[in-house]
C-alpha cells in the first residue's frame, strides 16, 4: 500500500505571525516538529489569484512581500526555498483536463512564506506554488484539486493557506484573539462538515448558509485553499486539528492535518 504524505490546511490569519510567538504560531511549529521531511511542498495561497492554473517554476521563486503597513521587521524575514524540477514535471504531468501553466516569473506570496517559516523554518524542503484560478467556481476547483491527489502518494505535501472565515471589513481591533457570534457559528458549521466529510456543504458553504456565510466569505479567495486540502482527501485520512482559534473577530485560524 503506498504511504500517503499528510496533506494540511492552515488558517494563516495575519502576516504579523510570521514574527509573532503565541499559541497560534507555537502550533505551527509543533505539527513541523511532527511532520516527517517530504520530498516536495506544493502550496495553494489565498494570496495568488490569476488567470488559469500556474505552477512556480523558477529555480528560487522569489520571495514576495505582499502587505502593506506592518513592522519594518516582517520585510526582514527571509524564506526562500528551491523548487525541485522533477516534482514540477510529476505535478505538469498530472493536470489533465485542466491544465496547469508553468510560471518561471511568480515568487512565492506572504500566505506561503509566513506559515512555511514556522513549519520548515530550515527552508531544506523544496516548494512549488499552484495559483487560484480566478475563472473557476468552487466545484470546479475542487475538481481540479482531485486529480491532484495521487501526488500525496509521491512524497508531495500539499497545504492549502488561507482563512475559512476572513472578512477584512469587519476585523475587530480590540478582539486580538476572539471571533465574532457569527464567525464561530459559520466556523463551527465548517468544523462538523470537515469532520463528517460533507463536501457538499463545504464547497456550497457560502451560498446555501443564510447571513453567517456571507459575512465569514465576502470573497472565495481566502476559502479556495480549503478546497485543495479537501480535494485531495482520501478516505483513509484521519484529521486532526492543529489550531482553533480567531483573531481580530473576523479571522478564523482554524487549521488541521489529514494523514
Ligand atoms: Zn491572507
Amino acid at each position: 500500500m503506498t504511504t500517503l504524505t499528510p496533506a494540511l490546511f492552515i488558517g494563516h490569519g495575519s502576516p504579523e505571525n510570521v514574527i509573532l510567538d503565541n499559541a497560534f504560531t507555537k502550533s505551527l511549529q509543533q505539527l513541523g516538529q511532527q511532520l516527517s521531511k517530504p520530498r516536495s511542498i506544493l502550496m495553494v495561497s489565498a494570496h495568488w489569484l490569476s488567470r488559469g492554473s500556474l505552477l512556480t517554476t523558477a529555480p528560487t521563486p522569489s520571495q514576495v512581500f505582499d502587505f502593506y503597513g506592518f513592522p519594518d521587521a516582517l520585510y526582514k524575514v527571509s524564506y526562500q526555498p528551491n523548487t525541485d524540477a522533477s516534482v514540477i514535471a510529476d505535478i505538469l504531468a498530472i493536470g489533465k483536463t485542466i491544465p496547469l501553466v508553468a510560471d518561471a516569473n511568480t515568487g512565492f506570496d506572504h500566505g506561503t512564506w509566513t506559515v512555511l517559516k514556522h513549519l520548515f523554518p530550515a527552508a531544506d524542503v523544496p516548494v512549488v506554488q499552484l495559483s487560484l484560478n480566478s475563472l473557476l467556481n468552487r466545484e470546479q476547483h475542487f475538481a481540479l484539486a482531485q486529480q491532484l491527489q495521487t501526488l500525496r502518494g509521491m512524497g508531495i505535501m500539499v497545504i492549502g493557506s488561507g482563512n475559512i472565515v476572513h472578512h477584512l471589513g469587519q476585523l475587530d481591533w480590540h478582539n486580538r484573539h476572539g471571533g465574532y457570534d457569527w464567525a464561530i457559528r459559520f466556523d463551527q458549521q465548517v468544523k462538523t462538515a470537515l469532520e463528517t466529510g460533507d463536501v457538499d456543504f463545504i464547497t456550497q458553504a457560502r451560498s446555501s448558509m443564510n447571513n453567517d456565510g456571507r459575512l465569514a466569505i465576502p470573497t472565495e479567495d481566502h476559502y479556495w485553499p480549503l478546497l485543495y486540502v479537501e480535494g485531495v482527501r482520501h478516505t483513509s485520512d484521519k484529521l486532526t486539528w492543529s489550531y482553533e482559534g480567531f483573531e481580530y473577530g473576523s479571522i478564523s485560524l482554524r487549521s488541521y492535518m489529514l494523514s
